[in-house]
């Protein structure tokens, strides 16, 4: 790590204390061959820090500890399993200014939205320390009457635990929590953008008194590779995968060879619907929030706007000059609501996606252009009079742009919100609690934000449908996906 980079001695204090080892059946080691790979700060475009870049063999290594801890940790009082939970829970909350400051550095979101993150990502291990002790079962009478039904439930194996780096930590808390709750073991795999506040959490249950082996973190330049063999591995139950539709597609696909247990959370395309009736104060404050979130990096970021024809002009305007207001710059200034894309790639496939739609007849009311200079910034964008053949009304744009297109009727704001091969999450704008529930219905996501730019909660199940993915994470439903489902016939 150069020096210059990291404006301040606090800056620097906190990479420093985070491990950059591979940790595996509890203690820190070296990738084989010492290999490492760097961690760039993407709101200068410099090396932030190296960690270890796990081969396959250590991958492997991963996987066996995993198996080896699996019996007595599915045998440890859930009482305690929560405990630890719970006391990760605290320490996060304790070290959430260092943990944001981490998150910052690595990811570039503003401090104020890295520390909402740790938050949020600290209630997957309230919540779910709260149901290691509510995994229930069952006793019946069969309804012949002579025999008896026990069900009961188990944890499901040893789990191979994928997250993407637009959330570097919660994505990472929603599968362990309920993973640790149920009884699990794993191999965590973060984002190769974004390793150090996965490496920070680990460290922190590891100090909660997580035992050995329980989980396993491998970073790695290589994830195919490293994972591929896990992946084939019959000793690995579940595969729970956050990320994009494409890759999730491709995992499906190994996994299928093993009949694997899968969880996908892939990519979004939400549409965000304002009806004529609709409180347009709370639509554009809600449209802000759910566009500039994350600086638009979300699979939950709105995508396109539809809006009825009467209010489409000026719910534009207002968006734009709200969106236009914010100040971008290093998610550390002061400030600063709008830090830089993740890399290059990510702000080239932004700048291509506003490059077509202007070509097809949209026009930029405010932004439109990355910014010159260092770092991967893009200026907000609002685009009005968005043709229906612009691509960044079918494809995730993961960045700071709102297309804004009108609609006729309800029917037509609904056939056009469906018109989409994801399905995550819809957000509906609109006073009429009989259309809010009709539109709710009718719309084919996993999730609705009703009057709300935001759903994100612990407490709910979060997830898709379509080519958005399946399985639920957080609410009562998340600890689910890590149990199997036993039921012992019993002959009096
Ligand atoms: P990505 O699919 O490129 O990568 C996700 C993770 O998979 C990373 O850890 C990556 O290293 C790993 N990976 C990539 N190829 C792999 C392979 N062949 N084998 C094993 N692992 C592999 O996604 P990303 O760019 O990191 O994240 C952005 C995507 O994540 C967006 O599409 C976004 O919508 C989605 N996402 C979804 C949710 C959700 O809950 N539905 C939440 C956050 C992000």
């Amino acid at each position: 790590m150069t020096a210059t980079q990291l404006t301040s001695e606090n800056e620097r204090t906190v990479v420093d204390a985070v491990p950059k080892q591979l940790l595996i059946g509890g203690s820190w080691r070296d990738a084989e061959g010492g290999r490492t790979l760097d961690v760039e700060d993407p709101s200068t475009g410099t090396p932030l820090a190296s960690v270890a870049d796990a081969s396959p063999a250590d991958a492997m290594r991963a996987l066996d500890a995993a198996v080896a801890a699996q019996a007595s940790w599915a045998a440890h009082p859930p009482r305690e399993r929560g405990e630890i939970l719970r006391r990760a829970f605290e320490q996060i909350v304790a070290r959430s200014d260092e943990l944001a400051l981490l998150m910052t550095l690595e990811m570039g979101k503003p401090l104020s939205e890295s520390k909402a993150e740790v938050t949020y990502a600290a209630e997957f291990f309230r919540w779910f320390s709260e149901e290691a002790v509510r995994i229930e079962g069952r006793f019946a009478v069969a309804p012949n009457g002579a025999g008896r039904m026990l069900v009961t439930k188990q944890p499901v194996g040893p789990c191979l635990l994928i997250t993407p780096w637009n959330f570097p930590m919660a994505m990472g808390t929603r599968k362990i929590g309920p993973a640790v709750a149920a009884g699990c073991t794993m191999v965590v795999k973060p984002a190769s953008q974004t390793p150090l506040s996965m490496l920070a959490l680990a460290r922190i249950l590891e100090d909660s008194g997580l035992p050995d082996g329980v989980l396993n973190l491998i970073t790695t330049s290589s994830s195919g590779k490293a994972m591929g063999p896990l992946i084939a591995d019959r000793r690995a139950r579940k595969l729970s995968f956050t990320g994009s539709t494409e890759v999730g597609r491709k995992l499906m696909e190994q996994g299928s060879q093993q009949l694997l247990r899968l969880s996908m959370e892939l990519g979004g395309n939400a549409p965000f619907l304002v009806f004529d009736d609709a409180d347009l104060d709370a639509a554009v404050e809600g449209a802000v929030l759910a566009k500039m979130r994350n600086i638009g990096e979300a699979c939950t970021a709105a995508n396109r706007f539809h809006v009825a024809g009467p209010v489409a002009g000026e719910f534009s305007e207002r968006l734009a000059e709200k969106l236009g207001a914010m100040k971008v710059g290093r998610g550390t200034e002061d400030g600063v609501q709008v830090g830089p894309l993740i890399d290059a790639t990510q702000r080239g496939k932004v700048a291509d996606l506003v490059t077509d739609a202007i070509g097809r007849g949209a026009k930029a009311v405010v932004g439109g252009q990355a910014r010159e200079g260092a770092g991967y910034f893009y200026n907000p964008t609002v685009l009005a009079d968005v043709p229906g053949d612009a691509k960044l009304l079918k494809e995730e744009i993961f960045g700071p742009v709102a297309p804004v297109a009108s609609f006729d009727d309800e029917a037509a704001a609904i056939a056009a919100a469906n018109d989409t091969e994801y399905g995550l999450v819809a957000y509906v704008f609109t006073r009429d609690i009989k259309r809010a529930l009709r539109v709710s219905e009718a719309l084919e996501t996993g999730m609705v934000g009703l009057n709300q730019g935001i759903v994100s909660n612990a407490a709910a199940p979060f997830g898709g449908i379509k080519h958005s993915g399946f399985g639920r994470e957080g609410g009562r439903e998340g600890i689910n996906e890590y149990l199997e489902t036993k039921y012992i016939a019993i002959n009096l």
